[in-house]
């Protein structure tokens, strides 16, 4: 079996970057506050056995971000990631609610699917409708994961039918009308893809992650670029920008150039890279285009910028953020 994304982060040389594209998705979860996206993430990581059991205590992983806002220091995302068979699936956070200009865009140019939890007893609520039209409008393949099944009013066909209408409220193409659906319950562990199959597992979700979310949009190539979508700070390594590989690759030490807001470049070596395994990040010593990872090297690197190799680099498409609103 092909260890694709081992800690060392190299590829084994049989692979090329477009197989090892193929292994990778990156998705995210969006759900109203209580329909069970922490317990959903918390038992994908358990199946997976990405989930090393010390750390469900110490923190859940949507649920820290108070402190980070209250110390004012970053708006980042905590993303999340597991293996399935051979592939490696990035979760990345969401906002409840658009609380930061232009977050959700970023997001969704990090991802191809998502998720959309929704309560079997309470259908949808105003708060996945912002995000979820975000994500439609980006293009992004949606799963429908009708969740909480278990509850004794649970009406799991109403629930999908009011989703529907959703989806056509929010203009959904025809394409993203055809969603597969998923019933699970999260805190029991087990999900199916029809109401009267038996399953004491999450497989059947695994299985329509692997199979209807498409691999991310990105190539190989000599080019390596990548758009920062978020930034967090390390004590020793100083600012971290976090964001999806879109083309090439980037080893430990290689020279890097960050292109930015206003068209100025600065030169650096990336001084780490890290990528995602449960909720910890790893430090790896070469990551590939698709992969979303966080890299060192830069301290003045803000959110939109673009991180390239060379400095003659179109910039990627820059999303500027505008101030926070408090909510
Ligand atoms: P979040 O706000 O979307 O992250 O929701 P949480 O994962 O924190 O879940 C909210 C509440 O719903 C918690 O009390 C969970 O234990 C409960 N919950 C989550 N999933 C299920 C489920 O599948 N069935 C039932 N009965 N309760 C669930």
């Amino acid at each position: 079996k092909l260890d694709l994304l081992d800690s060392s982060g190299t590829l084994a040389d049989l692979i090329s970057t477009e197989d090892f594209m193929e292994h990778i998705r990156n998705i995210a979860i969006i759900a109203h506050v209580d329909h069970g996206k922490t317990t959903l993430v918390d038992c994908l990581l358990k199946q997976s056995g990405t989930f090393r059991a010390n750390q469900a205590t110490e923190e859940r992983m949507m649920d820290s971000m108070d402190l980070e806002r209250e110390k004012g220091i970053t708006i980042r995302a905590k993303n999340a990631a597991f293996k399935y068979k051979d592939y490696h699936v990035n979760i990345v956070d969401t906002p409840g609610h658009a609380d930061f200009g232009g977050e959700v865009e970023r997001i969704m140019n990090m991802i191809d699917g998502v998720l959309l939890v929704v309560d079997a007893a309470e259908g949808p609520q105003a708060q996945t409708r912002f995000v979820l039209r975000k994500a439609l409008e980006a293009g992004a393949k949606p799963i429908v994961v009708i969740n909480k099944i278990d509850r004794d009013n649970a009406a799991p066909h109403k629930v999908l039918d009011q989703v529907f209408e959703l989806f056509m409220a929010l203009h959904a193409t025809d394409e993203q009308l055809d969603f597969p659906v998923i019933y699970a319950s999260a805190k029991q562990g087990f999900a199916k893809v029809e109401m009267n199959h038996e399953s004491t597992t999450m497989e059947p979700l695994f299985d329509a992650v692997i199979k209807h979310i498409p691999p991310p949009r990105a190539h190989a190539g000599e080019e390596f670029k990548m758009l920062v979508a978020n930034l967090d700070y390390s004590d020793y390594l100083g600012r971290i920008a976090f964001g999806k590989i879109v083309s090439g690759k980037v080893k430990l030490a290689d020279p890097i150039v960050c292109i930015h807001g206003d068209g100025r470049k600065s030169k650096s070596k990336t001084t780490a890279i890290f990528h995602f395994e449960g909720m910890k990040r790893i430090e790896i010593q070469e990551a590939h285009a698709g992969d979303i990872i966080g890299i060192t090297g830069f301290e003045d690197v803000f959110i939109g910028e673009t991180i390239t190799d060379i400095e003659d680099r179109q910039p990627l498409p820059f999303v500027p953020i505008d101030p926070p609103t408090i909510q």
